[in-house]
């Protein structure tokens, strides 16, 4: 039986989370792209006003209002302001599903690009890995380097020179070749997991993954980690594919019976809040809901995870270092998980942190914020490396793929000396008892992060 198909419209949303903004203002100063303008509509409370109007039939969504809902960065600190709870994700997803629907921003070269990675790229790793892998050897046989010295680059209209600029190191071992499907606890077996290596994560940074499992098998866990998995959809969510999204998520729960682990663990924070909403996403699918229902009790971030279990203390043999924590917006507002990467930090022997000013606020990176907002993205990214500057530390720990590409990508090009790298990478050097040095990787990744 094919699950019914759930509207994407703003009416069709339950009322109660429509009307629940009381227009008390009080999110405005946290929101960054208010910060950055002053104007209403590119707020919270503006944008819900415009969302609302549409909901109940005053409005037509045009392609201001569309504008709108891709000028706000979905980062949610709204949502952490709001006394009232208002519900800002569902109502960006809505939203965003919303201006699809109505088809105000297609064009040609849009409509390209969507179906070509939306629909087609992410609907299915191997093809992304294939992408990956073509892409790695254009890096690694120099041509990548060869083109951006012979100025042929300068050729491409400007959309491309900046993607261009942007494409970021391939790993040259993707998740499956660094990881066992199945890795044993070391010691006792106290938990059964399933580990989720996700799909930009898979491709950029599969030594965190690498990095991720050993740290569980170290503490107690028994970690499964198939060679072969699905992207989360939750970039499908936040642009407006709902429907692509819920085909992901059904194959997610069939490929990780959550009845069969004590815990799913997502170690990137955008990920792991869409992927802890699959009940709501699949409200309406009688097959998959109350799997869906489990799903997210089970579903875990690593810091959480750790946190909860107890984390094991490495030896006391380490090197003094200062580190900074720069949060993603997804694991402090979508998930408000706040102090659990501080303690695990903490855990790590002569660790000093020092504390980030505005350690939450958006980056710029945002999905991908920083290709379709370049400007915007640019200001948030200047405003978080002067606060980064500012702390003095050589290390910054962050826990989303996303902001480790973006803070990386602004430091190379400011040329900051800057050490980008996941809390659990720390950690996994603490239990090693090998640091990095900050020099060429000895283990063969790319630039030190
Ligand atoms: S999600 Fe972020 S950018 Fe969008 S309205 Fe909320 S605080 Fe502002
Ligand atoms: S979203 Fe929340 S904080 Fe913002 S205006 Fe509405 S009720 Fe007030």
């Amino acid at each position: 039986m094919k699950a019914p198909q759930r509207p994407a419209r703003l009416k069709d949303l339950d009322f109660s989370i429509v009307q629940q903004c009381i227009h008390c203002g009080l999110c405005l100063p946290a929101c960054p792209t208010y910060a950055a303008t002053k104007v209403e509509r590119h707020g919270p409370r503006g944008r819900i006003a415009l969302m609302r109007a549409i909901a109940e039939d005053q409005l037509e969504p045009g392609p201001a209002f569309a504008r709108e809902m891709y000028f706000c960065l979905g980062c949610l600190a709204c949502a952490t302001a709001c006394p009232a709870g208002v519900n800002y994700a569902r109502l960006f997803e809505r939203a965003r599903a919303e201006a699809e629907a109505s088809g105000v921003l297609r064009s040609p070269g849009r409509n390209l690009v969507r179906a070509w990675t939306l629909g087609w790229l992410f609907m299915d790793l191997r093809r992304l890995q294939w992408l990956g892998r073509c892409l790695r050897l254009y890096q690694a046989l120099g041509i990548q380097a060869l083109l951006r010295r012979s100025g042929l680059l300068g050729l491409l209209p400007k959309p491309l020179r900046r993607l261009e600029a942007m494409t970021p190191d391939i790993q040259p071992r993707f998740s499956a070749a660094l990881v066992a499907p199945l890795t044993p606890a070391r010691g006792p077996k106290n938990y059964r997991v399933a580990m989720l290596i996700g799909c930009a994560q898979d491709l950029l940074f599969s030594d965190i993954n690498r990095d991720t499992v050993e740290v569980l098998a170290r503490n107690g866990c028994e970690v499964s980690t198939p060679p072969k998995q699905s992207c989360c959809g939750s970039l499908h969510a936040h642009n407006g594919e709902l429907e692509l999204a819920r085909q992901l998520a059904r194959k997610q729960l069939d490929q990780f019976p959550p009845d069969q682990f004590d815990a799913i663990i997502s170690n990137a924070g955008g990920c792991g809040s869409h992927l802890k909403h699959y009940a709501t996403l699949l409200a309406d699918d009688p097959r998959y809901r109350e799997r869906a229902a489990l799903w997210d009790s089970k579903l875990k971030d690593i810091h959480e995870w750790l946190v909860a279990i107890g984390i094991r203390p490495p030896a006391q043999d380490a090197p003094p270092r200062v580190v900074t924590y720069h949060e993603s917006c997804h694991l402090a507002h979508g998930q408000g998980i706040t102090t659990q990467p501080r303690q695990l930090l903490a855990a790590i022997p002569n660790l000093r942190l020092v504390e980030l000013p505005e350690s939450s606020w958006c980056c710029g990176s945002a999905g991908i914020y920083n290709l379709i907002q370049p400007e915007m993205a640019g200001q948030l990214l200047e405003r978080k490396l002067n606060h980064i500057r500012s702390t003095g530390a050589a290390i910054v720990a962050t826990a989303n793929p996303g902001c480790l590409l973006q803070l990386t990508l602004g430091a190379k090009q400011r040329g900051l000396n800057l050490r980008l790298v996941h809390p659990v990478t720390l950690l996994a050097e603490a239990y090693r008892g090998r640091y990095c040095s900050g020099g060429p990787c000895r283990a063969g990744f790319p630039a030190c992060r």
